[in-house]
């Protein structure tokens, strides 16, 4: 499987990111910072809180990514918790009472193992980076994702990734944050992104967004 992922998000991962993959009838998993809502930050201009239910109305997932985007490890686990449940007040007054977020994926740094066993109860799965993908046994609570941004654009890298799933099996999380013309450190340009949909969309590999590929899966909760 392929999926992907835009974190925190940009309002442009949504109109151009979003927009790339609608193309070809595809989703992705938007895994959202609540309380960075209409915030700049250095990954770009965030989401508006209208710009919620255009996502899912347009048939994209929501993720959990803490409301206020607390770094992983350095957050104590019982106050990163406690930012996880906020997320998920802000997603009920948004939405209403039945929306709930699927998956989970780490702000910055790596999980702490208090966090990661706490997170079992409430997600199917939660996403890191990794730069690589998911083959054999893998970690529910801490997935493998590659980001698109520490690739230098190198669609070759891209190639070789999804080749390698195309032959052996496994799951390749794509990650990034903004995608614009003039992209931040954190995001990359609508050409490279709509390349890489390309590669993904020729491998015949299902493409699909994380919580739905869990929940094919059998996996977790
Ligand atoms: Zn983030």
């Amino acid at each position: 499987m392929i999926s992907f992922t835009f974190d925190d998000f940009p309002h442009s991962a949504l109109v151009r990111g979003g927009a790339a993959l609608a193309e070809h009838g595809l989703a992705a998993t938007y895994y959202t910072a609540f309380g960075l809502a209409g915030h700049t930050i250095e990954t770009g201009r965030m989401f508006d809180p209208a710009d919620i239910a255009r996502l899912v109305r347009s048939g994209h997932e929501l993720g959990c990514h803490t409301y206020d985007h607390c770094p992983a490890w350095e957050t104590p686990a019982t106050e990163y918790l406690a930012s996880v449940r906020r997320n998920a007040a802000a997603l009920s007054a948004e939405l209403g009472d039945g929306a709930t977020f699927a998956s989970h994926s780490y702000p910055i740094s790596y999980p702490r193992p208090a966090a990661k066993r706490r997170l079992a109860r409430i997600f199917r799965g939660c996403r890191f980076g990794g730069q690589t993908s998911n083959i054999g046994t893998v970690d529910l609570n801490c997935i493998a994702s590659f980001f698109l941004e520490q690739c230098g654009e190198d669609l070759g890298a891209i190639e070789r990734l999804v080749g390698e799933i195309t032959e052996h099996g496994g799951w390749l999380i794509f990650s990034t944050h903004d995608v614009d013309v003039r992209p931040t450190r954190y995001g990359c340009t609508p050409a490279f992104f709509e390349s890489v949909v390309g590669c993904a969309v020729r491998s015949g590999v299902p493409i699909l967004p994380v919580g739905r590929a869990l929940a094919d899966l059998g996996a977790g909760r």
